[in-house]
Protein backbone atom coordinates (compact mmCIF):
# COMPACT_ATOMS: atom_id res chain seq x y z
CA UNK A 1 0.00 0.00 0.00
CA UNK A 2 2.91 2.44 0.63
CA UNK A 3 4.50 1.72 -2.07
CA UNK A 4 1.84 2.38 -4.54
CA UNK A 5 0.89 5.53 -2.44
CA UNK A 6 4.64 6.94 -2.79
CA UNK A 7 4.43 6.06 -7.17
CA UNK A 8 0.84 8.01 -7.50
CA UNK A 9 2.55 10.93 -5.40
CA UNK A 10 5.83 11.32 -7.36
CA UNK A 11 4.13 11.11 -10.41
CA UNK A 12 1.48 13.79 -9.90
CA UNK A 13 3.93 15.99 -8.03
CA UNK A 14 5.37 18.16 -11.21
CA UNK A 15 1.87 19.13 -12.23
CA UNK A 16 1.01 20.16 -8.95
CA UNK A 17 4.06 23.18 -9.21
CA UNK A 18 2.31 24.54 -12.69
CA UNK A 19 0.81 27.99 -11.68
CA UNK A 20 4.14 28.93 -10.09
CA UNK A 21 5.91 28.47 -13.77
CA UNK A 22 3.17 29.32 -15.37
CA UNK A 23 2.69 32.83 -14.05
CA UNK A 24 6.43 33.69 -15.11
CA UNK A 25 7.41 31.86 -18.23
CA UNK A 26 7.67 33.64 -22.12
CA UNK A 27 7.06 32.37 -24.82
CA UNK A 28 9.42 29.85 -26.93
CA UNK A 29 9.26 26.93 -28.70
CA UNK A 30 10.47 23.64 -27.82
CA UNK A 31 10.84 20.70 -29.77
CA UNK A 32 11.07 17.21 -28.36
CA UNK A 33 12.67 14.38 -31.01
CA UNK A 34 11.05 11.19 -30.39
CA UNK A 35 7.72 10.49 -28.99
CA UNK A 36 8.37 7.19 -26.87
CA UNK A 37 8.39 7.44 -23.26
CA UNK A 38 10.89 10.02 -22.32
CA UNK A 39 9.58 12.41 -25.03
CA UNK A 40 6.24 12.30 -25.52
CA UNK A 41 5.88 12.31 -21.22
CA UNK A 42 8.23 15.67 -21.50
CA UNK A 43 6.02 17.09 -24.32
CA UNK A 44 2.88 16.63 -22.61
CA UNK A 45 4.00 17.86 -18.83
CA UNK A 46 5.98 20.99 -20.81
CA UNK A 47 2.64 22.04 -21.64
CA UNK A 48 1.05 21.12 -18.50
CA UNK A 49 3.42 23.06 -17.34
CA UNK A 50 2.99 26.36 -19.43
CA UNK A 51 0.17 26.43 -22.37
CA UNK A 52 2.52 29.66 -23.22
CA UNK A 53 4.73 27.30 -24.54
CA UNK A 54 4.92 26.16 -27.93
CA UNK A 55 6.11 22.24 -27.86
CA UNK A 56 6.75 20.58 -31.19
CA UNK A 57 7.07 16.66 -30.96
CA UNK A 58 8.58 15.08 -34.29
CA UNK A 59 8.13 11.44 -33.91
CA UNK A 60 8.84 9.44 -36.88
CA UNK A 61 6.64 6.64 -36.34
CA UNK A 62 2.71 6.87 -36.80
CA UNK A 63 1.61 4.81 -33.88
CA UNK A 64 4.02 3.53 -30.67
CA UNK A 65 4.44 -0.31 -29.69
CA UNK A 66 5.19 -0.39 -26.13
CA UNK A 67 7.82 -2.50 -24.84
CA UNK A 68 6.58 -3.77 -21.49
CA UNK A 69 4.00 -6.53 -22.18
CA UNK A 70 5.99 -7.20 -25.99
CA UNK A 71 6.97 -9.93 -24.51
CA UNK A 72 3.69 -11.57 -23.35
CA UNK A 73 3.15 -10.73 -27.56
CA UNK A 74 5.98 -13.03 -28.00
CA UNK A 75 4.41 -15.58 -25.90
CA UNK A 76 1.11 -15.83 -27.24
CA UNK A 77 -0.53 -14.29 -24.66
CA UNK A 78 -1.54 -10.89 -25.79
CA UNK A 79 -1.67 -9.00 -28.72
CA UNK A 80 0.60 -6.49 -30.83
CA UNK A 81 -2.93 -4.10 -31.01
CA UNK A 82 -3.23 -4.03 -27.44
CA UNK A 83 0.17 -2.46 -26.57
CA UNK A 84 0.13 0.10 -29.81
CA UNK A 85 -0.82 3.50 -28.93
CA UNK A 86 -1.32 7.10 -31.05
CA UNK A 87 -0.30 10.50 -30.63
CA UNK A 88 -3.93 11.91 -30.31
CA UNK A 89 -3.66 12.75 -26.85
CA UNK A 90 -0.58 14.64 -27.18
CA UNK A 91 -2.22 16.74 -30.01
CA UNK A 92 -5.02 17.30 -27.44
CA UNK A 93 -2.81 18.05 -25.15
CA UNK A 94 -1.69 20.94 -27.27
CA UNK A 95 1.47 19.29 -28.48
CA UNK A 96 2.11 20.37 -32.14
CA UNK A 97 3.29 16.53 -33.14
CA UNK A 98 5.16 16.55 -36.65
CA UNK A 99 5.25 12.79 -38.10
CA UNK A 100 8.79 12.80 -39.70
CA UNK A 101 12.18 11.66 -39.08
CA UNK A 102 15.03 14.41 -37.37
CA UNK A 103 17.65 14.12 -39.39
CA UNK A 104 19.89 16.58 -37.39
CA UNK A 105 19.74 18.19 -33.82
CA UNK A 106 21.59 21.61 -34.71
CA UNK A 107 22.56 22.97 -31.52
CA UNK A 108 24.92 26.38 -32.44
CA UNK A 109 22.11 27.19 -35.45
CA UNK A 110 19.07 26.23 -32.85
CA UNK A 111 17.23 24.12 -35.54
CA UNK A 112 15.88 20.63 -36.05
CA UNK A 113 16.02 19.32 -39.97
CA UNK A 114 13.70 16.79 -41.01
CA UNK A 115 14.01 13.97 -43.46
CA UNK A 116 10.92 15.84 -45.45
CA UNK A 117 9.69 18.87 -43.81
CA UNK A 118 11.27 22.11 -43.25
CA UNK A 119 13.64 22.77 -40.94
CA UNK A 120 11.89 23.88 -37.10
CA UNK A 121 13.78 26.33 -35.00
CA UNK A 122 13.58 25.99 -31.09
CA UNK A 123 14.98 27.56 -28.36
CA UNK A 124 15.17 24.66 -26.30
CA UNK A 125 15.62 20.72 -27.72
CA UNK A 126 14.71 17.63 -26.00
CA UNK A 127 16.48 14.53 -27.66
CA UNK A 128 14.68 11.28 -26.77
CA UNK A 129 15.51 8.98 -29.32
CA UNK A 130 15.68 5.59 -27.48
CA UNK A 131 18.98 3.09 -28.50
CA UNK A 132 19.96 2.00 -31.58
CA UNK A 133 22.11 -1.01 -32.50
CA UNK A 134 25.69 -1.67 -32.80
CA UNK A 135 25.81 -3.68 -35.68
CA UNK A 136 29.34 -3.33 -36.52
CA UNK A 137 29.54 -5.68 -33.56
CA UNK A 138 28.06 -8.66 -35.64
CA UNK A 139 28.97 -8.86 -38.73
CA UNK A 140 26.71 -11.19 -39.94
CA UNK A 141 22.94 -9.12 -39.40
CA UNK A 142 24.96 -6.57 -41.65
CA UNK A 143 21.83 -6.38 -43.85
CA UNK A 144 18.66 -5.94 -44.21
CA UNK A 145 17.64 -9.68 -45.16
CA UNK A 146 19.57 -11.04 -41.94
CA UNK A 147 18.17 -8.98 -39.60
CA UNK A 148 14.73 -9.84 -40.48
CA UNK A 149 15.89 -13.99 -39.96
CA UNK A 150 17.20 -13.10 -36.98
CA UNK A 151 14.49 -10.49 -35.21
CA UNK A 152 15.98 -8.43 -32.08
CA UNK A 153 12.71 -7.33 -31.15
CA UNK A 154 14.07 -5.11 -28.87
CA UNK A 155 12.12 -2.11 -30.12
CA UNK A 156 8.28 -3.48 -29.54
CA UNK A 157 7.06 -3.34 -33.54
CA UNK A 158 7.29 -5.16 -36.74
CA UNK A 159 10.32 -7.45 -34.77
CA UNK A 160 8.14 -8.51 -32.01
CA UNK A 161 5.32 -9.77 -34.96
CA UNK A 162 7.94 -11.52 -37.24
CA UNK A 163 9.23 -13.63 -33.76
CA UNK A 164 5.89 -14.43 -32.65
CA UNK A 165 5.27 -15.62 -36.20
CA UNK A 166 8.86 -17.60 -35.84
CA UNK A 167 8.05 -19.44 -32.46
CA UNK A 168 4.78 -20.39 -34.28
CA UNK A 169 6.17 -21.46 -37.02
CA UNK A 170 9.35 -24.03 -35.20
CA UNK A 171 8.48 -27.37 -34.98
CA UNK A 172 7.73 -28.73 -31.38
CA UNK A 173 11.32 -30.33 -30.33
CA UNK A 174 12.61 -27.12 -31.68
CA UNK A 175 15.27 -24.66 -30.02
CA UNK A 176 15.08 -20.92 -29.35
CA UNK A 177 18.18 -19.20 -28.90
CA UNK A 178 18.04 -16.19 -26.80
CA UNK A 179 21.41 -14.36 -27.05
CA UNK A 180 22.07 -11.15 -24.56
CA UNK A 181 24.67 -8.11 -25.16
CA UNK A 182 27.43 -6.76 -21.91
CA UNK A 183 25.02 -4.85 -19.78
CA UNK A 184 24.10 -1.58 -20.29
CA UNK A 185 20.86 -2.25 -22.19
CA UNK A 186 17.78 -1.17 -22.15
CA UNK A 187 15.62 -2.86 -19.39
CA UNK A 188 18.01 -5.45 -17.83
CA UNK A 189 15.70 -7.85 -16.75
CA UNK A 190 13.72 -8.05 -20.61
CA UNK A 191 15.32 -11.01 -21.81
CA UNK A 192 15.08 -13.01 -18.94
CA UNK A 193 11.52 -12.25 -18.69
CA UNK A 194 11.32 -13.07 -22.50
CA UNK A 195 12.75 -16.06 -21.86
CA UNK A 196 9.49 -17.26 -19.49
CA UNK A 197 7.01 -16.32 -22.07
CA UNK A 198 8.26 -17.81 -24.72
CA UNK A 199 8.76 -21.21 -21.89
CA UNK A 200 5.10 -20.80 -20.82
CA UNK A 201 3.96 -21.23 -24.53
CA UNK A 202 6.06 -24.27 -25.28
CA UNK A 203 4.92 -25.86 -21.83
CA UNK A 204 1.84 -25.31 -23.44
CA UNK A 205 1.95 -26.04 -27.34
CA UNK A 206 5.10 -27.91 -28.19
CA UNK A 207 6.48 -29.33 -24.87
CA UNK A 208 9.52 -31.35 -26.22
CA UNK A 209 11.21 -27.56 -27.62
CA UNK A 210 13.29 -25.96 -25.05
CA UNK A 211 14.85 -22.00 -24.44
CA UNK A 212 18.81 -21.21 -24.57
CA UNK A 213 19.89 -18.36 -23.41
CA UNK A 214 22.97 -17.28 -24.27
CA UNK A 215 24.03 -13.91 -21.47
CA UNK A 216 27.12 -12.16 -22.20
CA UNK A 217 27.00 -11.30 -18.35
CA UNK A 218 28.65 -13.38 -15.63
CA UNK A 219 24.98 -13.59 -14.04
CA UNK A 220 21.68 -12.68 -14.48
CA UNK A 221 21.40 -8.98 -14.22
CA UNK A 222 18.18 -8.16 -12.49
CA UNK A 223 15.56 -10.01 -9.82
CA UNK A 224 18.22 -13.13 -10.70
CA UNK A 225 17.19 -15.70 -7.84
CA UNK A 226 13.21 -14.53 -8.94
CA UNK A 227 14.08 -15.80 -12.15
CA UNK A 228 16.27 -18.91 -11.71
CA UNK A 229 13.43 -19.89 -9.38
CA UNK A 230 10.39 -19.41 -11.92
CA UNK A 231 12.49 -21.29 -14.30
CA UNK A 232 13.19 -24.74 -12.20
CA UNK A 233 9.75 -24.18 -10.71
CA UNK A 234 7.71 -23.83 -13.43
CA UNK A 235 9.90 -24.57 -16.29
CA UNK A 236 12.27 -27.20 -15.20
CA UNK A 237 14.04 -28.50 -18.04
CA UNK A 238 13.23 -26.34 -20.68
CA UNK A 239 15.42 -23.23 -20.28
CA UNK A 240 18.61 -23.73 -20.84
CA UNK A 241 21.04 -20.64 -19.13
CA UNK A 242 24.81 -20.08 -19.89
CA UNK A 243 26.16 -17.33 -18.56
CA UNK A 244 29.70 -15.44 -20.13
CA UNK A 245 28.61 -16.53 -23.39
CA UNK A 246 29.03 -13.63 -25.30
CA UNK A 247 27.83 -13.36 -29.15
CA UNK A 248 30.77 -12.25 -31.68
CA UNK A 249 29.09 -12.94 -34.89
CA UNK A 250 26.07 -15.10 -36.39
CA UNK A 251 25.65 -17.42 -39.44
CA UNK A 252 22.12 -16.36 -40.37
CA UNK A 253 22.21 -19.46 -42.94
CA UNK A 254 22.84 -22.43 -40.53
CA UNK A 255 21.07 -20.33 -37.40
CA UNK A 256 24.02 -20.79 -35.61
CA UNK A 257 25.45 -17.60 -33.15
CA UNK A 258 29.27 -17.55 -32.46
CA UNK A 259 30.50 -17.25 -28.90
CA UNK A 260 34.13 -16.35 -28.30
CA UNK A 261 34.04 -20.15 -27.87
CA UNK A 262 31.96 -22.76 -29.49
CA UNK A 263 29.14 -21.91 -31.69
CA UNK A 264 25.23 -22.79 -30.50
CA UNK A 265 22.50 -24.13 -33.51
CA UNK A 266 19.29 -23.31 -33.28
CA UNK A 267 15.85 -23.39 -35.09
CA UNK A 268 14.88 -19.52 -34.10
CA UNK A 269 17.58 -16.89 -33.02
CA UNK A 270 17.05 -13.98 -30.92
CA UNK A 271 20.65 -12.07 -30.78
CA UNK A 272 19.85 -8.54 -29.05
CA UNK A 273 22.82 -6.75 -30.62
CA UNK A 274 24.80 -4.43 -28.23
CA UNK A 275 23.26 -0.58 -28.15
CA UNK A 276 24.03 2.96 -28.13
CA UNK A 277 22.21 5.84 -27.61
CA UNK A 278 19.61 6.74 -31.08
CA UNK A 279 21.42 7.87 -34.30
CA UNK A 280 19.79 11.37 -34.25
CA UNK A 281 21.53 12.02 -30.41
CA UNK A 282 25.14 11.35 -31.74
CA UNK A 283 26.74 14.31 -31.54
CA UNK A 284 25.72 14.48 -28.19
CA UNK A 285 27.51 11.09 -27.15
CA UNK A 286 30.25 11.66 -24.54
CA UNK A 287 30.54 8.81 -22.76
CA UNK A 288 32.44 5.39 -24.28
CA UNK A 289 31.31 6.34 -27.65
CA UNK A 290 27.84 5.08 -26.81
CA UNK A 291 25.75 7.10 -24.20
CA UNK A 292 25.33 11.06 -23.52
CA UNK A 293 26.00 12.25 -20.10
CA UNK A 294 23.45 14.98 -18.67
CA UNK A 295 23.71 17.94 -15.82
CA UNK A 296 21.23 15.57 -13.83
CA UNK A 297 19.33 18.98 -12.58
CA UNK A 298 18.28 19.96 -16.02
CA UNK A 299 19.16 17.19 -18.38
CA UNK A 300 20.95 19.48 -20.13
CA UNK A 301 23.78 17.96 -23.16
CA UNK A 302 27.27 18.03 -21.54
CA UNK A 303 28.23 18.68 -24.89
CA UNK A 304 25.63 21.36 -26.49
CA UNK A 305 23.86 24.22 -24.16
CA UNK A 306 19.85 23.92 -24.34
CA UNK A 307 20.10 20.14 -26.07
CA UNK A 308 18.39 18.64 -23.33
CA UNK A 309 18.98 14.26 -23.35
CA UNK A 310 16.47 11.97 -21.99
CA UNK A 311 15.63 8.28 -21.23
CA UNK A 312 17.63 5.64 -22.73
CA UNK A 313 19.51 7.44 -24.51
CA UNK A 314 21.64 8.50 -21.23
CA UNK A 315 24.89 7.25 -19.85
CA UNK A 316 23.37 5.99 -16.65
CA UNK A 317 23.67 7.49 -12.86
CA UNK A 318 24.79 4.15 -10.69
CA UNK A 319 22.48 1.52 -10.18
CA UNK A 320 19.81 3.66 -12.49
CA UNK A 321 18.52 1.24 -15.02
CA UNK A 322 17.19 2.00 -19.08
CA UNK A 323 14.07 1.62 -18.34
CA UNK A 324 10.10 3.20 -19.40
CA UNK A 325 9.78 3.68 -15.55
CA UNK A 326 12.68 5.75 -15.39
CA UNK A 327 12.32 7.72 -18.79
CA UNK A 328 8.63 9.25 -17.53
CA UNK A 329 10.29 10.29 -14.66
CA UNK A 330 13.47 11.95 -15.89
CA UNK A 331 11.01 13.85 -18.16
CA UNK A 332 9.03 15.07 -16.12
CA UNK A 333 11.89 16.22 -13.97
CA UNK A 334 13.27 17.62 -17.53
CA UNK A 335 9.84 19.25 -18.27
CA UNK A 336 10.14 20.94 -14.94
CA UNK A 337 13.66 21.99 -15.43
CA UNK A 338 13.15 23.45 -18.90
CA UNK A 339 9.84 25.14 -18.36
CA UNK A 340 11.91 26.89 -15.05
CA UNK A 341 14.86 28.24 -17.20
CA UNK A 342 12.47 29.79 -19.72
CA UNK A 343 10.82 31.52 -17.38
CA UNK A 344 14.67 32.83 -15.56
CA UNK A 345 14.31 30.61 -12.50
CA UNK A 346 16.30 27.46 -11.59
CA UNK A 347 15.63 24.41 -11.64
CA UNK A 348 14.65 22.00 -8.50
CA UNK A 349 18.34 21.61 -6.79
CA UNK A 350 17.11 18.43 -5.30
CA UNK A 351 15.45 16.02 -7.79
CA UNK A 352 13.92 12.63 -6.70
CA UNK A 353 13.15 9.58 -9.24
CA UNK A 354 11.97 6.36 -8.82
CA UNK A 355 11.92 3.58 -10.81
CA UNK A 356 9.76 0.46 -10.55
CA UNK A 357 10.16 -2.75 -12.57
CA UNK A 358 7.35 -5.09 -13.16
CA UNK A 359 8.54 -8.72 -14.70
CA UNK A 360 6.06 -11.16 -16.07
CA UNK A 361 7.68 -14.81 -14.48
CA UNK A 362 5.00 -16.54 -16.21
CA UNK A 363 1.61 -15.24 -18.39
CA UNK A 364 -0.33 -14.76 -14.39
CA UNK A 365 2.76 -13.95 -12.14
CA UNK A 366 4.78 -11.20 -11.76
CA UNK A 367 7.95 -9.43 -9.37
CA UNK A 368 9.01 -5.80 -9.41
CA UNK A 369 12.23 -4.37 -7.99
CA UNK A 370 11.83 -0.54 -7.46
CA UNK A 371 14.60 2.15 -6.52
CA UNK A 372 14.29 5.82 -5.70
CA UNK A 373 17.40 7.67 -6.99
CA UNK A 374 18.01 11.58 -5.09
CA UNK A 375 20.21 14.35 -6.63
CA UNK A 376 24.00 14.15 -4.53
CA UNK A 377 24.92 17.56 -4.97
CA UNK A 378 28.76 16.78 -3.74
CA UNK A 379 28.98 14.27 -6.35
CA UNK A 380 26.53 16.15 -9.29
CA UNK A 381 24.97 12.49 -9.71
CA UNK A 382 21.84 10.46 -8.95
CA UNK A 383 21.97 8.10 -6.16
CA UNK A 384 20.46 5.63 -4.69
CA UNK A 385 18.70 6.04 -1.98
CA UNK A 386 19.88 3.39 0.42
CA UNK A 387 16.88 1.21 1.98
CA UNK A 388 14.49 2.70 -0.01
CA UNK A 389 12.74 0.78 -2.71
CA UNK A 390 13.06 -3.14 -2.53
CA UNK A 391 12.19 -6.55 -4.74
CA UNK A 392 9.29 -9.13 -4.42
CA UNK A 393 9.82 -11.75 -1.90
CA UNK A 394 8.16 -14.12 -4.96
CA UNK A 395 6.35 -14.49 -7.86
CA UNK A 396 2.70 -13.42 -7.47
CA UNK A 397 -0.93 -12.95 -9.78
CA UNK A 398 -1.61 -10.29 -6.93
CA UNK A 399 1.23 -8.66 -8.62
CA UNK A 400 0.52 -8.89 -11.50
CA UNK A 401 -2.92 -6.73 -11.46
CA UNK A 402 -0.37 -4.16 -10.37
CA UNK A 403 2.00 -4.61 -13.10
CA UNK A 404 -1.32 -4.12 -15.62
CA UNK A 405 -2.81 -1.44 -13.55
CA UNK A 406 1.14 0.34 -13.87
CA UNK A 407 0.81 -0.50 -17.59
CA UNK A 408 -2.73 1.08 -17.97
CA UNK A 409 -1.02 4.08 -15.61
CA UNK A 410 1.94 4.75 -17.27
CA UNK A 411 0.63 5.18 -20.85
CA UNK A 412 -2.15 7.55 -19.77
CA UNK A 413 0.69 9.26 -18.04
CA UNK A 414 3.09 9.52 -20.92
CA UNK A 415 0.55 9.84 -23.96
CA UNK A 416 -2.46 11.32 -22.51
C1 LIG B 1 11.20 -6.40 -24.26
C2 LIG B 1 11.22 -5.17 -23.42
C3 LIG B 1 10.46 -5.10 -22.27
C4 LIG B 1 10.46 -3.96 -21.48
N1 LIG B 1 9.71 -3.93 -20.34
C5 LIG B 1 9.75 -2.85 -19.53
C6 LIG B 1 8.98 -2.82 -18.34
O1 LIG B 1 8.27 -3.75 -18.00
N2 LIG B 1 9.07 -1.71 -17.56
C7 LIG B 1 9.85 -0.65 -17.89
O2 LIG B 1 9.88 0.33 -17.13
N3 LIG B 1 10.60 -0.65 -19.03
C8 LIG B 1 10.56 -1.72 -19.85
N4 LIG B 1 11.30 -1.73 -21.02
C9 LIG B 1 12.21 -0.60 -21.33
C10 LIG B 1 11.49 0.57 -21.98
O3 LIG B 1 10.75 0.16 -23.09
C11 LIG B 1 12.50 1.62 -22.43
O4 LIG B 1 13.37 1.90 -21.33
C12 LIG B 1 11.79 2.88 -22.86
O5 LIG B 1 11.10 2.62 -24.06
C13 LIG B 1 12.77 4.05 -23.05
O6 LIG B 1 12.06 5.18 -23.50
P1 LIG B 1 12.74 6.24 -24.50
O7 LIG B 1 11.71 7.29 -24.68
O8 LIG B 1 14.09 6.61 -24.01
O9 LIG B 1 12.98 5.45 -25.86
P2 LIG B 1 11.88 4.81 -26.84
O10 LIG B 1 10.72 4.37 -26.07
O11 LIG B 1 12.61 3.83 -27.67
O12 LIG B 1 11.40 6.01 -27.75
C14 LIG B 1 12.21 6.60 -28.70
C15 LIG B 1 11.31 7.20 -29.76
O13 LIG B 1 12.08 8.08 -30.59
C16 LIG B 1 11.69 7.91 -31.93
N5 LIG B 1 12.83 8.34 -32.75
C17 LIG B 1 14.10 7.89 -32.71
N6 LIG B 1 14.87 8.56 -33.58
C18 LIG B 1 14.07 9.48 -34.18
C19 LIG B 1 14.31 10.45 -35.18
N7 LIG B 1 15.52 10.63 -35.73
N8 LIG B 1 13.26 11.22 -35.59
C20 LIG B 1 12.01 11.04 -35.05
N9 LIG B 1 11.75 10.12 -34.11
C21 LIG B 1 12.76 9.34 -33.66
C22 LIG B 1 11.36 6.43 -32.05
O14 LIG B 1 10.50 6.17 -33.15
C23 LIG B 1 10.68 6.17 -30.70
O15 LIG B 1 9.29 6.39 -30.77
C24 LIG B 1 11.27 -2.85 -21.86
C25 LIG B 1 12.04 -2.90 -23.02
C26 LIG B 1 12.01 -4.05 -23.80
C27 LIG B 1 12.84 -4.09 -25.05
Amino acid sequence: MRRRRFLGLAAAAPLALAPAVRAAAKPARVVVVGGGYAGATAARYLRGLNPGIEVVLVESGAAYATCPLSNLVIGGFRTLESITVGYRGLAAAGVRVVKDRALAVDAAARRVRLERGDPIAFDRAIVAAGVDFMWSELPGLKDAAAREAVPHAWKAGAQTAVLRRQLESMPDGGTFVISIPEAPLRCPPGPYERACQAAAYFRKEKPRSRVVILDANEDVLSKGALFKRAWKELYDGLIDYRPDSRAIDVDVATRTVKLDFGDVKGDVLNVIPPMRAGEVAAPFITANGRWCEVDWLTYESKAAPRVHVLGDSLQIAPLMPKSATMANAQAKACAYAVAALLAGRAPDPAPVLLNACYSWLSPTEVAHVASVHKYDPAERTMKPVPGAGGLSPARSAAEAADAAAWERAIRADTWG
